[in-house]
C-alpha cells in the first residue's frame, strides 16, 4: 500500500502517518524530517535556509532524497509519503519514479483543517520554523504550490478528503475507514 498525506502545515500529517505505520506496517517517509536529519550535510545546510524562512526546498533536492530513500528494502511493499509531493513537478517526478519501479500509488489522504485552527496548532508546537512570519509564508506557499495537488489526484480517483479538525483518535478512525475501503477495492 502506498499512500500520500496531503494537507496544510499543522494538519497532523506526521501524527496520523505515525499511527498508520503500525496499522499497515509500512515505513513513514517525511521529507521535512529527512531534511532536518540531514542538517549536518552540505545539502541539509542549503535546505535549512529555505526551511527557516518557510519556503519550499527546491524540487530537485527533495526529489533526490526521495529517490534514494525508495531504494531501501523496507519500501518494497509500500510506504507513506508525508509532506511530499508538495508541488506539481514533485508529483510528476513521483509518478515517474513509482511507475519505473512498478509501485502503484493507492491512496491520497487530503487532511482538511480550518486555517485558524492550524495557526493555533503551529504556534503551540514551537519548532524553529514555527515563527509567525515563517508560518505565514508556509501557508502562502501551500496555497500557491501544494493545494493544486488536490485536483491533480482527484482527477485520478485516488483522493479521499478527511476532516482532520477533530481529535487525533477520531481523525485516525476516518483514515482507517478510507484505508480499509482501498484495501478491499484493491483485492481481487
Ligand atoms: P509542516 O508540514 O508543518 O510544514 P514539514 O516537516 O513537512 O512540516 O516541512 C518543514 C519544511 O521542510 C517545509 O516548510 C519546507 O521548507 C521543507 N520541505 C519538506 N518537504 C518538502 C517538499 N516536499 N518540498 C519542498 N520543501 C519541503
Amino acid at each position: 500500500m502506498r499512500i500520500v498525506f496531503l494537507g496544510p502545515p499543522g494538519a497532523g500529517k506526521g501524527t496520523q502517518a505515525q499511527r498508520l505505520k503500525s496499522y499497515l506496517d509500512v515505513p513513514h517517509l517525511s521529507t521535512g524530517e529527512m531534511l532536518r536529519d540531514s542538517a549536518d550535510t552540505p545539502l541539509g545546510r542549503r535546505a535549512a535556509q529555505y526551511m527557516s524562512a518557510g519556503q519550499l526546498v527546491p524540487d530537485d533536492v527533495v526529489v533526490g532524497i526521495v529517490v534514494e530513500r525508495l531504494k531501501d528494502g523496507d519500501c518494497a511493499n509500500g510506504c507513506m509519503f508525508d509532506g511530499f509531493p508538495r508541488t506539481v513537478p514533485q508529483a510528476e517526478a513521483l509518478d515517474r519514479l513509482l511507475s519505473e519501479n512498478s509501485m502503484p500509488l493507492d491512496l491520497v489522504l487530503a487532511l482538511d483543517v480550518p486555517e485558524t485552527d492550524l495557526i493555533a496548532r503551529l504556534s503551540a508546537r514551537g519548532r524553529p520554523d514555527d515563527t509567525l512570519d515563517a508560518i505565514d509564508e508556509r501557508f502562502r506557499q501551500y496555497h500557491m504550490l501544494t493545494k493544486p495537488l488536490t485536483d491533480y489526484y482527484r482527477s485520478r480517483g485516488i483522493l479521499r478528503q478527511i476532516d482532520a479538525s477533530a481529535s487525533p483518535e477520531k481523525v485516525f478512525e476516518h483514515i482507517q475507514h478510507a484505508v480499509d475501503a482501498t484495501v478491499s477495492s484493491n483485492s481481487p
